[in-house]
């Protein structure tokens, strides 16, 4: 059952605000930010979850991936994506040839939401800055939206995965590349093809963006 909203917490939160937004804009590395965030008490899934998970990877990755948020293997060890659809998406880092720690794996909330439901509205919007910050931090050139809820909350609320997934959008300076939600893959392995055609676009644009630096880098010496 979903617990009803505290007003006492809300306003508490909101009173938080400022305190909060001051003490985000002096931290500088992704480090202390992990330090910040594990003490996050910004709603509920916090009291039902046994790990903040973070994220994890290359705190200088050219590509993050965002997933929905952390199932129960991932609340078990703190680590994002080590349940079943970790493995696969595994899976897809090697056909990719990426490791784990030359990209940046994190979700929409931190917290594991019970029973694995979709993170509500609120909770959302409570991890919101903390995602935000971090991708600050990481500064990556391309971003993989991870499912539908990912593709809702960092481009359009209105995103339609099955149709459209597979197109690039820009963020500022990012892109920013839809797909499915490894977990959806193994429910209906159909869907594997087009998530490799997402994957080679997202290896095609990295290449490029990998031999415009080597070619910058040339022209300094
Ligand atoms: N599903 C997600 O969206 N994220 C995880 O970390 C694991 C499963």
């Amino acid at each position: 059952m979903l617990r009803p909203l505290n007003r006492e917490l809300i306003r508490e939160v909101s009173f938080l605000g400022d305190l909060f937004a001051e003490k985000v804009a002096g931290i500088s590395s992704l480090e202390q930010w992990h330090d910040f965030c594990i003490q996050c008490r910004r709603c509920y899934l916090r009291q039902g979850a046994n790990n903040i998970v973070f994220g994890e990877g290359n705190a200088q990755a050219e590509i993050m991936l965002i997933g929905e948020g952390p199932g129960a293997e991932e609340d078990r060890q703190g680590r994002p994506f080590v349940g079943a659809a970790g493995g696969l998406l595994d899976r897809i880092f090697a056909a990719a040839g990426w490791s784990r720690d030359e990209v940046y794996i994190a979700n929409i909330v931190k917290c594991r939401p019970p029973g694995n439901r979709q993170p509500q509205k609120e909770e959302i919007e409570a991890c919101l800055p903390l995602l935000q910050k971090q991708i600050e931090l990481i500064d990556p050139r391309i971003i993989i939206c991870l499912g539908a809820t990912a593709a809702r909350v960092l481009i359009k609320p209105n995103f339609f995965i099955t149709r459209e997934r597979g197109n690039w959008h820009k963020i500022g300076e990012r892109m920013v590349m839809p797909t499915f939600h490894p977990a959806a893959l193994l429910r209906d392995p159909g869907k594997k093809r087009p998530v490799w055609e997402d994957i080679k676009k997202v290896m095609a644009l990295h290449k490029e963006i990998t031999f415009r630096q080597s070619e910058l880098g040339k022209k300094e010496f």
